[in-house]
């Protein structure tokens, strides 16, 4: 039995699945191939299952390092009702069942242990763990182990070193969060594909929410929104309104002609509980809230997410966002944009992020007020007490920045709105404080850049899910959008899908567009499909592609309207900048291996520029010397030697000969077909795959 087959008895034998989830199968052959793994899917994407299923398969057994102590006992108790033999560790046992349960785990009692990552601080117990043979070591929650992150975790450092007492095990690393300098951060602190390991395989997957309208309604103001609102209540019921601030919310419930439960963090722990109990059973059917409102809500037939404010990233917006449709059932997803709300987002940024000067103006005024003796101030009256008056929020953020250097130290008293505040003695000077100003402005840069593309997914003409999957780098997904607002819009009853020779005209522009992947604008490449002997072409050898001159028949006013429509259609993407350029997108590339057909509003073509039909000269199989097509082989093995010179690698690296002549025998014509030859994994299709297959296109 192949693994393949072992991993779906396996899937259905212990944990009653009949299909994997998007991704799934991906990761776990991975897995089994004994790469490092790094697993980006969304919460509730699956993500368990991804080494809970290959523990089973493997020889040995598989640590499961998880923040979430709470839950640990619930997810081994699931698992050993699946007759999948578990435990876990955590602070919680006594020392005596913590030895009972490692002599348990050495006489093989176990596929899975549980591990909560502070138990990794004590040398003791990781010297206990060495002798296991540990199959694989999953790390979930892994975005707690970089400070990029919103949730940085220092037990996780350890890990790095946990691994190297217990043999660099293989690693699996999971998290919902996909930001590339939490993923970059990842695969360095657990020095991921290190140790004689191959590339560490990242997937990025199951993004995609189908069900999910994606809509952006640019409003004037607050009574604007208001009435949106009503409108959206009135038509789908039950929901979220999220608002920035919990002024906000009390704003907004309060216009409301509705009755709506209301959450934020500045109500008591009872009100809270009771808003969600309200909510989650059905009494109250929309609830406005904050951010605070959402962890744990499993209510799975919420029919709208509406935002009434920006929110301050992406990721934010569509965690909050996909909390609409749980159940499968469309959904919309509406933020109300006006670009003035922006500036509170601004705000809440300046305030995380207090500059150098903030912090200085505070370390000064400290200095005076606490001189003689501690004082007993609120965040406020500290601000007022500042030069110049600066964001009290940020004000906040520089006092636990000079608490944390050492200069001050601040009791708080529960209940009061006031600190304690003294200074460390020995005073340090400012220029001694332990601060990195700037790692601190990076991070303000970073949040700053985040909130811009949220801006920019606001301002946004083309698929709003194709831009969402793409800011995950969930490129597996090819966004089959008809719904977000963008996309019903220019649903037009003129579009159409094309016929046969239609399509093969597609595929030669977008196998075009493929071949100089972002090295040029649409001018070249029309210039390029017609087979123009301008300049412009012939400078840059734009005439030796395969694909030169080959819709010349078409004529170039043709040519254009087809580009642009592909380019409308999101199967071709055109760079930002002073000289926009053209590369594929996947939408784009599964077009082109004809996975997939879209609707499209095609040119007319005039009746004199009707193709000439003339014999499609297939080159010539020279069978003898070699069982392959010679011609085809020279092709790939010419961009082969542009693209190993392009990205400074040496050409073997990107195909061996023998790949080469593999391709030139085989001819894949699709993503699928390609994955069979041998020496193309996943990695290799997903970086050359589109470029691989357009040769291929082209020249046979
Ligand atoms: P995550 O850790 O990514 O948030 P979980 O691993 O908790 O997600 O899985 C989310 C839900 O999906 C769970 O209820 C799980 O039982 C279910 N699930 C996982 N894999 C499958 C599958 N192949 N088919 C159906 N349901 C699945
Ligand atoms: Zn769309």
């Amino acid at each position: 039995m192949n693994a393949a087959d072992q991993s779906r008895r396996l899937l259905e034998r212990h944990f009653g699945f009949r299909e994997f989830l998007e991704g799934q199968e991906r990761v776990i052959r991975a897995i089994l191939d004994g790469d490092d793994t790094v697993v980006i899917m969304p919460t509730g994407g699956g993500k368990s299952l991804c080494y809970q299923l290959p523990a089973l398969a493997l020889e040995g057994i598989t640590v499961v390092v998880s923040p979430l102590i709470a839950l640990m006992k619930d997810q081994v108790d699931g698992l050993v009702e699946k007759n999948v033999p578990a435990t876990f560790i955590n602070s919680s046992l006594s020392q005596s069942e913590m030895d009972e349960r490692i002599a348990d785990m050495k006489r093989g009692k176990h596929r899975l242990v549980y591990i909560a990552p502070e138990r990794f601080k004590s040398e003791r117990f990781v010297a206990a763990l060495s002798p296991l043979t540990i199959a694989l070591f999953a790390v979930d929650e892994a975005h707690c182990i970089s400070q990029w992150g919103h949730d940085f975790r220092p037990d996780y450092l350890r890990l790095k070193w946990a691994l190297k007492d217990l043999g660099q095990p293989q690693v699996v690393a999971l998290t919902a969060t996909a930001t590339p300098e939490v993923r970059a951060d990842i695969i360095e602190q657990l020095a991921l594909g290190k140790f004689g390991r191959s590339e560490p395989s990242v997937f990025v997957t199951g993004f995609a929410r189908h069900n999910l309208t994606l809509a952006v309604a640019n409003v004037a103001g607050k009574a604007d929104k208001l009435a949106r609102i009503g409108e959206l209540i009135r038509e789908l019921k039950t929901g979220i309104i999220y608002c920035a601030t919990r002024k906000n919310v009390e704003k907004v419930a309060a216009a409301l002609p509705f009755k709506c439960a209301l959450y934020h963090a500045g109500l008591t722990d009872e009100q809270r509980k009771k808003a969600q109990d309200r909510f989650m059973t059905g009494k109250a059917d929309v609830v406005v809230a904050t951010n605070a409102f959402g962890m744990g809500i499993d209510r799975a037939d919420l029919r709208f997410v509406i935002h009434y404010d920006i929110p301050g990233s992406v990721e934010a917006y569509y965690q909050e966002a996909g909390r609409a449709g749980r159940d499968g059932e469309p959904s919309r997803c509406e933020l109300l944009f006006n670009y003035a709300d922006v500036r509170t987002q601004e705000f809440f940024i300046e305030g995380a992020n207090p500059t150098r000067d903030v912090i200085a103006s505070l370390y000064h005024a400290l200095r005076r007020l606490c001189a003689r003796a501690p004082i007993e101030m609120s965040i406020d009256d500290i601000a007022g007490q500042l030069p110049v008056a600066p964001n009290p929020m940020s004000v906040g953020s520089a006092l636990y920045q000079l608490e944390r250097a050492g200069f001050i130290s601040r009791d708080y008293r529960q209940g009061s709105r006031t600190y304690t505040t003294r200074l460390v003695e020995p005073v340090k000077e400012f220029a001694d404080l332990p601060i990195d100003f700037e790692k601190l402005d990076a991070k303000r840069e970073r949040d700053l850049g985040k909130l811009h593309r949220m801006i920019a997914y606001a301002d946004h003409r083309g698929c709003r899910h194709e831009f969402v999957l793409k800011y995950f780098g969930d490129d597996e997904a090819a966004p089959r959008c008809a719904v977000c607002d963008n996309c019903l819009a220019h649903v037009s009853s003129d579009r159409r899908l094309p016929n046969d020779e239609e399509t093969v005209s597609i595929q030669k522009v977008l196998s075009c567009v493929a071949r100089v992947n972002g090295r040029f604008g649409r001018g070249r490449i029309v210039q390029t499909l017609v087979g123009s002997r301008s300049k412009d072409v012939l400078d840059v050898g734009l005439d030796r592609l395969t694909t030169y001159g080959m819709l010349r028949d078409l004529g170039e006013d043709y040519v254009w309207a087809l580009l642009n429509e592909l380019i409308k259609a999101g199967c071709i993407e055109v760079s930002a900048g002073q000289y926009p350029t053209l590369s594929l997108t996947p939408l784009g590339r599964d077009v082109m291996v004809k996975k997939q057909a879209i609707p499209l509003t095609l040119p007319e073509r005039a009746a004199s520029q009707k193709r000439p039909t003339k014999d499609k000269s297939r080159p010539t199989l020279r069978v003898g010397e070699t069982d392959y097509d010679a011609k085809l082989f020279d092709a790939l093995r010419d961009w082969r030697r542009e693209k190993a010179g392009a990205i400074g690698i040496p050409a073997y690296l990107i195909y061996p000969d023998r790949t080469l002549q593999e391709l030139a025998r085989v001819k894949p014509r699709s993503e699928a077909e390609l994955l069979e030859v041998k020496g193309i994994g996943p990695a290799k299709a997903r970086q050359f795959g589109a470029e691989t297959l357009a040769i291929i296109l082209d020249a046979t």
